[in-house]
């Protein structure tokens, strides 16, 4: 059963950081298509930040501050959209935890509802929608595969196989999806063709957070 405690996820982000450290090349080509390259760059600063900030973690710390400790480390250390879309999306989680008492542990609808917050949170933080090409794609992809998994009362197993495969269908659908918001919409042709980067580094930590929980 899922059941993911305040170690698990610094487990995760520490998996995560080694993930996105490997992908450099290809997220790189990704956001030099379509905007100024600099994508990876944020993103594995923010996760070595994140790392570095939790090696000396006490025991006792709560989903509430983990959650804000990133988000704050996401907004000081992390340049661009992703610093700013990232950090309020973590701030949210850490309310929500706040607000429902998550404090230790996290189970399969706990932390459905931290996702939650953070796309709810990164949409209006990025004055976007699903369907306009960017990371909010592949979460919401993600969090629509885990919800109808879950109404559908399959296995938790079958829940986040669902939630991965939905973050990863949905990086891949921004291909054909015109950019509405971020520097692909500058262009003439919008992106049309191109993945987004943003979406594809969603879909990897989303991924990484599944199997790190099948594991
Ligand atoms: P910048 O574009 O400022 O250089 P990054 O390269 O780190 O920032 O991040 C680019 C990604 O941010 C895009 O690929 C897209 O997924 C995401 N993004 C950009 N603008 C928005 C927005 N308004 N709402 C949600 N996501 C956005
Ligand atoms: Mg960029
Ligand atoms: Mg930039």
């Amino acid at each position: 059963t899922v059941k993911m405690t305040v170690n698990d996820f610094i487990q995760y982000f520490n998996q995560t950081k080694d993930r996105i450290y490997k992908e450099k090349d290809y997220v790189t080509e990704l956001d030099s298509a379509t905007g100024d390259g600099d994508h990876w760059v944020n993103v594995n600063k923010g996760f070595e930040q994140i790392t570095s900030g939790l090696k000396d973690a006490p025991a006792d710390l709560t989903f509430v501050d983990l959650f804000k400790n990133i988000g704050m480390t996401m907004f000081s250390s992390v340049g661009g959209s992703s610093g700013a879309l990232y950090g309020s999306g973590y701030v949210a989680a850490s309310k929500i935890c706040k607000e429902k008492k998550y404090i230790h542990e996290l189970d399969v609808h706990a932390l459905y509802d931290v996702y939650h917050a953070i796309l709810v949170e990164m949409m209006k933080r990025g004055k976007t929608e699903p369907g306009q090409k960017t990371m909010v794609d592949s979460l919401y992809s993600a969090l629509q595969a885990y919800q109808e998994a879950m109404d559908a009362e399959k296995s938790e197993k079958e829940i986040i196989m669902a939630f991965i495969k939905g973050a990863n269908d949905g990086a891949q659908a921004t291909r054909e999806m015109a950019a509405v918001k971020g520097r692909a919409s500058y262009r003439t042709d919008k992106g049309i063709g191109h993945l987004d980067p943003g979406a594809i580094t969603m879909a990897m930590q989303l991924e990484s957070l599944g199997k790190y929980i099948l594991n």
